[in-house]
């Protein structure tokens, strides 16, 4: 293919994704302005008509921001390439004579570097201005520049030998060297893992043991009717951040533990705090965390594939404003011309998603005995975090990696009556 064959690719199908992303967004928003008289019937429970109206302007508040930054983040990435910016960067690295593999590592942080500064504004703003004025933003500015930092010098750190190894493999080890990438990238992943608990989220976060009490001998009682062994359950600091609330699993093995936000167990009810973690703890016994690492790999398999047919086209480099092909060139165009392709791979992403969601929701219930602890904590929280109850269906479709809150308690309220 030619240069500008491959140029007019990549801009139709940038220009597709940001059609059908902002069509969604907008019929998105237009659902949820047409049901925003009534709560719906499944939340009337637990969500008034005050908060309901709150939740809308959150929505919508969200959703108007999220258009803007889709043609902001688009805007910059089209004036950047078509002005030369890809080959610009690595033409100023060539003339500094550095050893190619160098190069390479720099060129990557550096175009990752740029499209962080642009996107600082987005971050800033998202955080400062609409986090902020519906009281969910806990964070200081001088928090927000220190995260900002840890997280550039952390990926920095990560990417460095990351790229070295991918970059050693693509030029080293012949045509199989897509496999070799991929031994590699597979065993990066696996350390990454074991590693996150004990040595990252640290960096941002303060972890302390669940202190005992109703709430610990829930969740432990909980863990041996499932027969799940667990390293330990710790309290995360989120509310330094933020108000929204959460709970995940992390590590495996040896590291393999439970966390809680502060924010979490403050808004809810310990028997209703630990329905939620008899979800989490079905995702981890159905092997939804394995299955979705093998869905990644598999991922990760065919986008390297993918890679070193681009590897191979010479029409490819021009197309992006490179001077001579190089191992990041075709690296750097393969992430950014892959992500309007994978854009349209998120509905099947997120389908898989939901049917896990449902399974974890159903141990839950069958774990507690009752599909109400789950309920009442799924609507508290929703309340509370004014999450969308009146999605348009086709977004949620698309983007939805939960079912919508409506969809489960139905499912919890026919599968209970399945069980009696
Ligand atoms: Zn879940």
């Amino acid at each position: 293919m030619t240069s500008s064959l491959f140029l007019m690719a990549f801009l139709a199908a940038m220009l597709l994704y940001v059609v059908v992303e902002a069509s969604l967004s907008v019929l998105n928003l237009r659902y949820g302005a047409a049901h925003s008289e009534h709560v719906p019937t499944f939340a009337r429970s637990h969500v008034d008509a005050d908060s309901f109206m709150k939740a809308c302007s959150y929505t919508r508040a969200r959703g108007q921001f999220g258009l803007f930054s889709l043609g902001y983040g688009g805007l910059f990435l089209l004036i950047f390439l078509l002005c030369g910016g890809f080959g610009f960067v690595d033409n100023r690295l060539f003339s500094l004579g550095l050893n190619p593999y160098l190069h390479g590592v720099l060129y990557v942080l550096c175009v990752g570097l740029i499209f962080s500064v642009v996107d600082l504004p987005i971050s800033l703003y998202s955080t400062f201005v609409i986090e902020e004025r519906f009281g969910f933003n806990k964070s200081t500015l001088w928090l927000w520049c220190l995260d900002t930092l840890k997280g550039v010098l952390l990926s920095a750190l990560i990417m460095t030998p990351v790229l070295l190894g991918l970059f050693w493999f693509m030029g080293q080890s012949g045509r199989w060297w897509w496999l070799y990438a991929f031994v590699f990238l597979a065993f990066l992943q696996f350390v990454f893992m074991l590693l996150m608990p004990i040595w990252i989220l640290p960096l941002f976060n303060k972890f302390t043991p669940l202190p005992e009490g109703d709430l610990k001998d829930r969740i432990l009682s909980l863990c041996e009717k499932a027969s799940y062994r667990i390293a330990g359950i710790f309290l995360m600091d989120g509310s330094k951040r933020s108000a929204h609330a959460n709970a995940f699993f992390t590590g495996f093995g040896a590291t393999k533990r439970i966390i809680l936000f502060d924010t979490l167990v403050s808004q809810l009810a310990p028997a209703e705090t630990a329905a939620v973690l008899a979800h989490e703890m079905g995702h981890a016994l159905h092997g939804h965390i394995k299955k979705s690492v093998a869905v990644s790999l598999f991922a990760a398999l065919v986008g390297l594939l993918v890679l070193d047919w681009l590897m191979a086209q010479p029409g490819l480099y021009g197309a992006f404003g490179f001077s001579r092909p190089s191992l990041h060139a075709a690296l750097v165009i393969f992430l950014f011309a892959s992500s309007p392709f994978t854009y349209f791979l998120t509905p099947l992403f997120s389908m898989l998603s939901r049917r896990f969601e449902y399974q974890a929701d159903r141990f839950a219930c069958s774990l507690t005995g009752t599909p109400d602890d789950l309920t009442n904590g799924l609507l508290r929280l929703s309340k509370n975090s004014l999450s969308n109850l009146t999605p348009h269906p086709w977004y949620s479709f698309f983007h939805y990696s939960h079912p919508t809150l409506g969809e489960r308690i139905a499912a919890m309220e026919s599968f209970a009556a399945k069980g009696e």
